[in-house]
């Protein structure tokens, strides 16, 4: 998915597995081999001493048999080259020394533990630290019958030069490690890779792959419907706003006509005096019928943007509001012999108080226009409860006219949709009032609902969501 984009900073899977791998590989043999070596080690330390201590026994029977230190050179002769022979007799003093040519420069070695504890016990074995870094002499001492005391000594290495001959060998098979956990970590990472390489996201949930991917691919199928959606909406939203840009010149075009047609026949002269007021009123009425399409526009347009005065929502004393559209609406009353009645009851709706009037005033004119003479239209307030205990504020706009037939209950909300065409066009209708009660109605969470039956009138109720 990141094609094209660099792949600076980015962490790689096959990096990650080689370091893992190669981490856990590498304690794992240091563990191993330090276990090892230590066991080894310690065994071969005993050894050491008991390897030595039954060479001196060996020595010691020998120089039982014929004791001096004429028989202690030829067995020195005989150890020579693989330990240090030494006799020391019942005083302490080296009487032979294979290490050293003239032994009377050695010291007393009574003082030597390992001389000391055998003239005790029979026999005495111990490790020392030798003068030179990094390793030990081994000595195992013998109590001849005489008092004398044979001492075999070795030198060995510590652990450090044990261990030296090992480090070339170590580097090999480290390496040969590194290399086989690269080789590894990369024929892993393909394998893990695979499925995911192949994976179909245009359908993420259909791919069959690790379980540890369904969130994401949930996560992928859930912004890909949402983004779907959007799209939809947005060619919808697109759709109807051409329909409707379509749909306003069109309306727009009509009344520009007639004025036009009016005016050329008075500039030419054709209009004679008499009709000339009849003709000026023709003219008026389109213009004011293109005031009102404007207005409704521009109403609906602003709604699209939802920026309606400021937008903080206010109380909005709903009778008030009933009450002064009467009032603008009792000359269109008066003319069409319809009554207007705001029942009793007080109402408050939180909301824009110019958009409640815009809501009453379409409705009762609708009421008014779409009426026979002698008819009503009543205004009712009331609080109902709603949902999930709250009240509603429901407002209800009757009136006694011809009705709506239930197929066009959803209709009339269109834009432009008009039931009858000359009807409305005849009383000042722009087939967006309904449109704007709708979106107004939502704009303050509410919903608006029609019931009516042909003949026997129509109530319009909005529902909005009470404090
Ligand atoms: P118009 O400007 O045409 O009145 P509206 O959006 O207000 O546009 O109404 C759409 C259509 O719904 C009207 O043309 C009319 O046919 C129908 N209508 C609206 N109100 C009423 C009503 N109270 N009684 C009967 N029909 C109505």
């Amino acid at each position: 998915m990141s094609a094209g984009r660099p792949h600076v900073g980015k962490r790689s899977l096959s990096g990650k597995i080689f370091s893992s791998v190669l981490a856990f590989t590498l304690c794992v043999i240091a563990a191993v081999a330090a276990i090892l070596t230590g066991m080894f080690y310690v065994s071969y330390s005993g050894d050491c001493e008991a390897r030595l201590m039954a060479q001196a026994h060996e020595a010691a029977q020998q120089l039982e048999e014929g004791p001096g230190s004429r028989k202690a050179a030829a067995l020195g002769a005989q150890f020579a080259g693989i330990v240090r022979f030494t006799l020391v007799d019942g005083e302490g003093a080296v009487l032979y020394d294979s290490a050293t040519a003239d032994p009377t420069t050695l010291g007393n070695h009574n003082d030597r533990p390992e001389v000391a504890e055998a003239r005790e016990t029979g026999e005495a074995a111990a490790t020392r630290l030798s003068g030179t870094l990094g390793t030990v002499n081994v000595y195992a001492a013998v109590l001849l019958d005489d008092g004398s005391v044979v001492r075999l000594s070795e030198t060995r290495e510590l652990l450090f030069g044990f261990m030296e001959g090992l480090v070339l060998p170590l580097i090999a098979l480290l390496a040969a490690v590194a290399a086989a956990v690269l080789l590894l970590s990369r024929a892993l990472t393909r394998r893990i890779m695979k499925p995911i390489d192949a994976l179909d996201f245009a359908r993420p949930l259909e791919n069959d792959i690790y379980e540890e991917m369904t969130p994401l691919l949930s996560r992928i199928d859930e912004q890909q419907r949402q983004l779907k959606e959007q799209n939809e909406e947005l060619a919808r939203a697109e759709s109807m706003r051409r329909d409707f840009s379509a749909n306003v010149s069109h309306e727009m075009k009509t009344p520009l006509q007639v004025i036009a047609g009016y005016a050329e026949l008075m500039r030419d002269g054709a209009v004679p005096p008499d009709d000339a007021s009849r003709v000026a009123g023709l003219i008026y009425d389109e213009s004011q019928a293109m005031r009102s399409l404007i207005d409704d526009v521009l109403t609906l347009s602003r709604l699209d943007e939802a920026a309606l005065d400021g937008d903080v929502p206010a109380p909005v004393d709903v009778r008030a509001v009933a009450v002064r559209v009467a009032g603008r609406l009792a000359a269109l009353a008066e003319e069409r012999r319809v009554h207007v009645e705001v029942a009793p009851g007080e109402l408050t709706v939180w909301g824009s108080e110019t958009l409640v009037e815009e809501m009453l005033y379409n409705l009762v004119a609708n009421g008014i226009r779409y009426n026979h003479e002698g008819g009503r239209v009543d205004v009712a307030l009331s609080e109902e409860p709603g949902e999930n205990g709250r009240t509603q504020a429901v407002i209800r706009v009757s009136d006694t006219g011809p009705g709506i037939p239930p197929d066009k209950h959803e209709k009339i909300f269109e834009r432009f949709y008009r039931m009858e065409k000359s009807r409305s066009k005849e009383t000042g209708g722009t087939g967006l009032g309904l449109a704007i009660v709708k979106h107004a109605a939502l704009y303050h969470d509410g919903v608006i609902e029609v019931q009516s039956e042909p003949g026997r009138g129509a109530a319009f109720i909005l529902r909005f969501p009470g404090k």
